[in-house]
């Protein structure tokens, strides 16, 4: 990342940005303009509210000035100059933040059986960037050529999306039974899939639910050999073993932790519910987790919250977003309202029950000076779908307890600080790339705003959100 660091360097020498970024905008494909709304050299917007990410309180009648892809400059807008030449965009009402960065947004969704998930090539990216996500991790690939290919088309401008840190496939052991994941056979295994997918450009590896602690162990070291970082969604091994092997980040929370239970075996992932009901028994402000909490901050494990998957299985929630539903086919609402009826109306079962430990988990893990995640994980039985699944991520952590500029803060610049570009993305400031979600009201005082999106602009490229939700209607599991 020396491009950013130049620019912040040399914020005197505007000059230097145009050129530097000239070989960097991407020409925009016919099928990519169709949602394009602001794609000039210098435009500003004046007179918003902007919520900047850092977790800093709001700033109302603001400006911000964006040229070349991107901020240039950022104040009150009595006082910010607007370069000559510029397109304005007045914009009272409006809130402004940054461009998401969201790192557990995979391109697959669940069809109905469980053992083949569909690729969402078309639909997905569109979606993430309609709901504001600027910047996305897949956290695991079922096709991952797929996922590297359509990376390089959203980078040429060829289709629209956003940003994409592509996840090789799952390192797993034999146990998942899913027909797209590769079964481990050993320690070598593991060293040679990510070899070979790192040089075939996925930028990031996640662990899953059964592999051994030797395979685990083989995947961090080559992994970090490419100086790429390596998550997990564990079963097989603890949180605290993987922690101690060297592990980057632990998806889901502790709702998936298998360190409670009784009897646990070495590298065998317990039997089916016993890692949630020992979870569902724990106190998460006991001696226990708190131990945890200490030592996986004590070694810098990320911990990245999907508290919008944990939701559909828990009783008494509202009702899914209306454009989430309006987006499925026919057949994946069928699936997931489906699913939904038969989650019941009890407060006090397991789904519910964890869902409400893992939001008290978050805020520790965070008060602890944990670095907390979002992401969304469309999975499940269907209910969580691209771009509206980042709008609620956040509204969840609110509902956690979190302010919302801290939520805003933990689904922006903490995901740009784990992938390491934050001198470059997560936040609005001079120098920054010019990555916006412009929502209708205010987010800071009624949450539900969040849901308002408007415009998206990545690189400075202003795309129109309902525009982009529309291209996806009907079709979300389907393409
Ligand atoms: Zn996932």
């Amino acid at each position: 990342m020396n491009l950013p660091n130049t620019i912040a360097a040399a914020a005197c020498c505007i000059g230097l940005v145009p050129a530097l970024l000239a070989a960097q905008h991407p020409h925009l494909s016919a099928e990519t303009k169709q949602y394009v709304v602001v794609d000039t050299p210098v435009v500003v917007l004046r007179h918003v509210r902007v919520i900047d990410g850092t977790g800093a309180a709001p700033r109302d009648d603001q400006t911000i000035v964006v040229s070349h892809g991107l901020i240039t400059a950022t104040g009150n807008a009595a006082t910010t100059q607007v370069p000559a030449g510029a397109q304005i965009l007045d914009l009272p009402g409006r809130t402004v933040m940054p461009g998401l960065v969201m790192l557990h947004e995979h391109m697959f969704y669940p069809t109905g059986g469980v053992l083949i998930l569909n690729e969402g090539g078309y639909s997905f990216p569109k979606l993430y960037l309609a709901g504001g996500a600027t910047t996305i991790r897949t956290a695991g690939s079922m096709e991952p050529y797929t996922d590297l290919n359509l990376k390089a088309m959203i980078d040429t401008g060829a289709v629209p999306g956003p940003r994409i840190d592509v996840t090789g496939p799952y390192i797993e052991g034999p146990g998942m039974d899913l027909y797209q994941v590769h079964p481990l056979s050993s320690p070598a295994d593991a060293t040679d899939m990510v070899r070979y997918w790192a040089e075939h450009g996925a930028t990031s590896f996640k662990l899953y639910m059964h592999v051994t602690r030797a395979e685990m162990g083989a995947a961090i070291a080559e992994a970090h050999r490419h100086n790429l970082k390596i998550t997990g969604h564990l079963c097989s091994v603890t949180f605290r073993e993987a922690a101690a092997l060297g592990i980057d980040n632990l998806e889901h929370g502790i709702v998936v932790a298998s360190d409670f239970v009784r009897d646990k075996q070495p590298d065998v992932c317990p039997k089916d519910g016993a890692v949630a009901s020992s979870i569902a028994a724990i106190d998460i402000a006991g001696d226990s987790v708190s131990a945890l909490i200490r030592d996986l901050v004590s070694k810098h494990v990320a911990m990245t919250s999907t508290l919008g998957v944990f939701e559909t299985f828990a009783a008494h929630r509202p009702p899914i977003i209306p454009g989430a539903l309006a987006a499925m086919t026919p057949e994946a609402r069928v699936q997931y309202l489906e699913g939904r009826s038969q989650i019941g109306d009890d407060t006090s079962s397991l789904g519910t029950t964890l869902l409400h430990k893992e939001m008290q988990f978050e805020r520790a893990y965070a008060a602890a000076g944990g670095l907390l995640l979002s992401g969304s994980d469309p999975t499940g039985f269907g209910g969580v779908v691209p771009g509206y699944s980042n709008e609620r991520e956040i509204e969840l952590l609110v509902e956690a307890g979190f302010t919302a500029t801290e939520a805003i803060r933990i689904s922006s610049l903490n995901g740009a600080q784990y992938l390491g570009r934050a001198d470059h993305i997560g936040s609005i400031a001079a120098g920054k790339a010019a990555d916006l979600l412009v929502v209708r009201g205010d987010p800071s005082t009624r949450i539900r705003d969040i849901e308002k999106a408007e415009m998206v602009f990545k690189d400075g490229v202003g795309y129109d959100s309902e525009r982009l939700f529309r291209a996806a209607r009907g079709v979300v599991g389907l393409h």
